[in-house]
């Protein structure tokens, strides 16, 4: 069977932004443009339906980087929800790993934040094309403008606009499509509110013309044609300009800037057009790149259904239905459910149970994932985040995502006998899940030691001790881990791996830490990864 939509109308994208700029809002007006939710789950009310971990809605702030395919104009939109807190920055840096372009999310009034700027240099760090869109432009105290500059000046983007807002604030009201040129008014019916797109006046007119112009001149690094036209009074075409500011999106000499209320549906439509109108296909950035298993040969594998098939792992999660799945991304070829796959990061042959593309409310199960495609599997015991699966005949390790080492821990002690044997069980389930977690066993004292990359970060797996694996547990106070001043891994991982009567395999991992000052002596640490790992099992420090 063929694939339904065309590589080049697939766009993998992620939504990244500070927290509280609206992004759940945002994503969830997208999934109901794009059909596939038909009510909207407010945040306020916990309905989200990106956020579907209990901790999330009561939070407000979302955590999980779950993927969800939607359509919209005939193409295949896969939006990588990434979390907007500072503990989270991880799940952002393994989002943009397996992006092709991404939205950056500000709110009109509180504009570029710390971790905006933080998710920003991530995204220039894995070189992803952007296009921004300024939220919450019916706030009091919106100011489109403003934002533009901070953009510029804090990010040093070449931000264009290619919409500005009629009015702000209260009086908000409709935006100008400076590509089209025309006012787009929002007309609000008891059925909802929908775009009308109308001639400007002269009074729009005049206000818009300088922006055009702006808009032209931006792009006329990558088409000179184009300006001169502009310049001398010709008439251009909107496929041209749209043309234009594909390219120059695409090779991120400009960043275009759309702008809107995610709350009162104004602006959503007309992001989703950018998105798919300038940001990349799969077919438009290079190609992934990897090497053979033990050795330094460089393997490039082109998008293409045709090329051997190579995928990364980027999460792990458990589903209450299904058990474990693992999100991958497939890169080249396709991954066919029931078939044979080779994990070129562990070595070993794995076959692939039922694999899902996952929306936003349901997981349907398909037969291939193909090319650019964004899905899950089951079936993968021993995959994790990070991990290459490939056509064993053609193996390749494709690069994988950095994870930086926890920053903070804290002692957790179960509430009674039942609780202890329960815990560690739940914690080596979680750090299977999340590369940032880990666990061990303080030989002076025998508490169970976590570590994590925040306060929020820890708290989150102590609730979810709680909650989904019903373990008592009472934590502790903070410790920042003295690994903030041993940053330097000296020697890397050695692994061996046990068959514990009824546990199931394990691997255990000693990492050894280099003080980043002299005199801070060095550190031996055992850190205890994956499976199912019975306490009396993990060694204590040395
Ligand atoms: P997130 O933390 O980035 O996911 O932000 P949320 O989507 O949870 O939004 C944070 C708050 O801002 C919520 O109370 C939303 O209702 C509100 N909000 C989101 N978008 C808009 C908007 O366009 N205008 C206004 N006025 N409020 C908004």
């Amino acid at each position: 069977m063929d694939r339904k939509y065309p590589l080049s109308r697939v766009r993998n994208i992620g939504i990244m932004a500070h927290i509280d700029a609206g992004k759940t809002t945002c994503t969830e007006r997208v999934l109901y443009y794009t059909g596939r939710t038909h009510k909207l789950g407010e945040v306020h009310d916990g309905a989200a339906t990106m956020d579907f971990m209990v901790q999330e809605q009561e939070r407000g702030i979302t955590i999980m980087s779950a993927a969800t395919t939607c359509v919209w104009r005939d193409h295949q939109i896969n939006v990588i929800d990434t979390p907007g807190h500072v503990d989270f920055t991880v799940e952002v840096e393994r989002s943009l790993r397996i992006l092709d372009g991404a939205i950056g999310l500000f709110c009109a009034v509180g504009g570029v934040e710390p971790q905006s700027e933080t998710v920003w240099r991530q995204a220039e760090k894995y070189h992803v094309p952007r296009i921004c869109f300024v939220n919450k432009m019916d706030r009091v105290g919106a100011d489109f403008f403003s934002v533009l500059k901070q953009i510029r000046e804090i990010l040093g983007a070449n931000a264009v606009p290619l919409a500005i807002p009629i009015r702000e604030g209260a009086e908000f009201e409709g935006i100008i499509d400076l590509v089209q040129m025309c006012h787009v008014r929002y007309v609000e019916d008891p059925k909802g509110t929908y775009p009308v797109d109308e001639p400007l006046t002269d009074e729009l007119k005049e206000y818009a013309e300088p922006w055009r112009k702006n808009l032209i001149e931006a792009v006329a690094e990558v088409d000179e044609a184009l300006f001169d036209k502009y310049c001398a009074d010709q008439p251009i075409d909107v496929e041209e300009v749209r043309a234009a500011i594909r390219k120059a999106t695409e090779s991120q000499l400009i960043c275009p800037v759309l702008c809107g209320s995610a709350f009162r549906n104004k602006g959503i439509q007309r992001l989703l057009d950018a998105v798919i109108d300038y940001l990349p296909s799969p077919l438009d950035v290079p190609p992934a790149e990897g090497t053979l298993p033990d050795e330094d040969t460089v393997v490039v594998r082109h998008a293409s259904d045709e090329e051997p098939f190579s995928a990364l792992a980027f999460k792990v999660a458990t589903d209450k239905h299904v058990g474990k799945l693992i999100y991958v991304r497939v890169y080249s070829g396709i991954l066919e459910s029931g078939s044979y796959v080779y994990n070129s990061t562990k070595g070993k042959q794995q076959r692939i149970g039922r694999l899902f593309r996952m929306h936003a409310n349901h997981q349907e199960i398909v037969e291939r994932l193909y090319t650019g495609e964004i899905g899950a599997a089951i079936g993968l015991p021993d995959t994790v985040t990070g991990d290459t699966l490939c056509a064993e005949a053609q193996p390749v390790v494709l690069e994988s995502i950095d994870f930086p080492a926890p920053v903070i821990s804290v002692a957790v002690k179960p509430q009674s006998r039942g609780d202890r044997d329960k815990l560690m069980t739940a914690l080596m389930k979680l750090a299977e899940e999340d590369p940032t977690f880990t666990v061990r066993v303080d030989k002076e004292t025998e508490d169970t030691i976590i570590s994590g990359m925040g306060e929020l970060h820890l708290d989150i797996i102590v609730d979810r001790l709680r909650r989904e694996f019903s373990v008592g547990v009472d934590s502790g106070a903070p410790e920042v881990a003295y690994r903030e001043t041993c940053t330097r891994v000296v020697e890397h991982e050695e692994r061996y791996k046990k068959q514990s009567g009824g546990h199931g395999q394990f691997a255990h991992v000693i990492i050894k830490l280099e003080p980043q000052e002299p005199g801070v002596g060095y550190e031996f640490v055992n850190e205890v990864k994956g499976g199912n790992i019975p306490k009396e099992y993990i060694p204590a420090i040395e």
